[in-house]
């Protein structure tokens, strides 16, 4: 096997071998009873970790397309969409370029999501979906989805809530019936720590009601066609079977863990990353009451030589973030979730301050 550097980077995150061995077992049928017996473990699992009675859809193809498969199955009017950074932003252009009405609300990079703006828009009453990112992985913004939940409770329970969780779920608690969230998706890539390439996505009945009420939604987005097939346990297409594989070993993985545990390690290991970036005197590139639990955006007022620590890194086989897009070398994110324990995580970090030490800084 080639001998690739520890991913760093806010996903794809590492994967350590016991979970790629998995991805080598035999393959099985798509319409046979041990597919069957394998998603209804995985929904089962999913559902446990989301709280919810939901309905779980698999789909083997990147959290992007989730974004679509949300919007065609439930804009009417109009969609609302949140944009506090890459992800958000993209996914607003999506729905523009799938011809839906849409309004941006546009918070400062770096910030979460206002509640009070988001009250001001939906005010209009022009909008039947509201879409958001809960953790802008460009960022390491983490927003409040009570606040939103509580505003869309008292004023607004008509309105649909699309919430993108690829970089949060599976490493941030997540209550999805409490909070009455009708759309939450992930793909596999981040706190799941599993491969890319596959996507996972939860769905309320009254979504289900709202896309039987939608027409030009084709086939492969429809969630109906999800639906059919989730009532037999099986998926319209034929999956990626080895991430399913994967999965239902990351879900055993957790419950070993403990679901509360894991909740609890990422957020003891926010907490050390933040420590550390300021005993090194940086700061953080994302506003305080926004701190991410699965990754620390930070702002490099030192101005380290963040292509010279990357190359260090590498040669101690290490593939750090250098920070996403126009904030290269300005901005560089930790990564702290999924197959990442605290023990990884410090020698990551020590790793980084004998590279500092070694530079003079
Ligand atoms: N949403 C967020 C918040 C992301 O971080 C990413 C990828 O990094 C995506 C969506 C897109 O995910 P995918 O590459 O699985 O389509």
């Amino acid at each position: 096997m080639p001998d690739f550097p520890k991913l760093f980077i806010p996903g794809p995150t590492h994967v350590p071998d016991d979970i790629l061995e998995v991805f080598s077992y035999p393959q099985i049928g798509h319409r046979t009873p041990e597919i069957s017996e394998l998603i209804d473990c995985i929904t089962l699992g999913i559902q446990e970790i989301l709280y919810t009675k939901s309905d779980i859809y698999l789909m083997s193809h990147a959290a992007t397309g989730l974004w679509e498969v949300g919007t065609k199955n439930s804009v009417k009017n109009g969609v609302l969409h949140a944009v506090n950074g890459a992800f958000s932003s993209k996914w607003a252009l999506s729905s523009e370029l799938n011809g839906f009405k849409c309004k941006v609300i546009d918070f400062e990079w770096g910030a979460g999501i206002d509640v009070d703006t988001v009250d001001k828009s939906l005010s209009s009453g022009e909008y039947d979906v509201f879409a958001m990112v809960h953790n802008e992985t460009s960022t390491g913004a983490m927003s409040d989805l009570h606040a939103i939940s509580i505003l869309l409770k008292e004023k607004y329970p008509d309105v649909i809530w699309l919430v993108d969780a690829v970089s949060s779920m599976a490493g941030v608690k997540i209550e999805v019936d409490k909070l009455g969230i009708d759309f939450l998706l992930s793909s596999t890539q981040k706190a799941w720590g599993l491969p890319a390439g596959f996507s996972i996505c939860s769905v309320s009945d009254r979504l289900l009601k709202k896309s039987e009420s939608l027409t030009n939604k084709g086939y492969f987005l429809d969630l109906l066609t999800y639906r059919k097939y989730f009532v037999k346990q099986q998926t319209p297409t034929t999956p990626s079977i080895p991430h399913m594989f994967g999965l239902k070993y990351v879900i055993n993985k957790i419950k070993s863990e403990g679901i509360e545990n894991r909740w609890k390690r990422h957020v003891e290991m926010a907490k050390y990353t933040r420590n550390w970036v300021l005993s090194h005197g940086q700061k953080f590139f994302t506003k305080e009451n926004a701190l991410s639990n699965t990754l620390t955006c930070i702002d490099n007022i030192k101005k380290w030589d963040i292509n010279k620590i990357n190359e260090e890194l590498l040669n101690n086989g290490y593939r750090m973030d250098r920070g996403y897009g126009k904030f290269k070398g300005k901005a560089f994110r930790v990564p702290h979730m999924g197959n990442i324990y605290m023990e990884d995580l410090k020698d990551y970090l020590n790793k980084i301050d004998e590279v500092l030490c070694r530079l003079k800084y």
